[in-house]
């Protein structure tokens, strides 16, 4: 396995693509739901899920915890597996109103206890607990997605399966633990997938070729 210099990766990506200022969402909650939906569905679907939350007034956390399942899954539609998701929203948020008051309070515990107790929520997996540390709650968790596992198996050897875990700390271990740097690598990675290393990788013209290990 080549070695991981990730800050020259990090500098390299954003040398291309610049600062990438991530989230998309407007506010706290709005993030919070995004992350939720965007499981198994593409950003665009989601953000008209947004859309119609936002035009019906929805954002709200009570108002959504206790909104008519009929309604919340019309207005969730867009975004794919409409029914499962409104189910798990509405409980998911419900908990949180009932044993914490306020997404607020919720988002503002210690990062760690936070991830612990989003992992408890039936419907949020690793990926989906850190997206909400990170982008919601302003905590560093480092994100994992196929993306991270399709660039780091090419460009320094990771196994394409690498465990969720072992791949969070290799990375965590070899760049510094900051809140902005964590939420623009994991879009530099989403931007790279998407521009050049996608499934079929477009290497022409790659800025990460000079010391990519691919070799398909
Ligand atoms: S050189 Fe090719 S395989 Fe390597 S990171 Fe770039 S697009 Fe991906």
């Amino acid at each position: 396995m080549k070695k991981l210099q990730l800050v020259e990766l990090y500098d390299t990506l954003k040398g291309r693509y610049g600062f990438l200022d991530w989230w998309p969402g407007e506010t706290r909650l709005e993030i919070f739901i995004g992350a939720i939906l965007t499981q198994n569905t593409s950003w665009s679907n989601v953000e008209k899920a947004i859309a119609n939350l936002k035009a019906a007034g929805a954002l709200d956390l009570h108002r959504l915890a206790h909104m008519r399942r009929g309604k919340l899954e019309a207005l969730i539609r867009p975004s794919g597996f409409y029914r499962q998701k409104a189910e798990r929203l509405a409980s998911i948020l419900r908990h949180i109103e009932d044993d914490y008051g306020s997404l607020e309070t919720f988002l503002d515990m210690d990062g760690q206890a936070l991830r612990s107790r989003l992992l408890e929520m039936k419907g949020i997996g690793s990926e989906t607990a850190d997206s909400i540390v990170l982008y919601a709650a302003d905590k560093p968790s480092f994100v994992i997605d196929a993306y991270t596992k399709r660039i780091m198996h090419r460009v320094y050897g990771t196994r394409e399966d690498i465990a969720y875990g072992d791949l969070q700390n290799l990375i965590v271990q070899r760049i510094p633990k900051k809140v902005r740097l964590y939420k623009d690598f994991h879009a530099q990675f989403v931007e790279h997938a998407k521009l050049h290393c996608r499934k079929a990788p477009s290497c022409k013209g790659c800025p990460v070729r000079t010391f990519c290990g691919y070799n398909g």
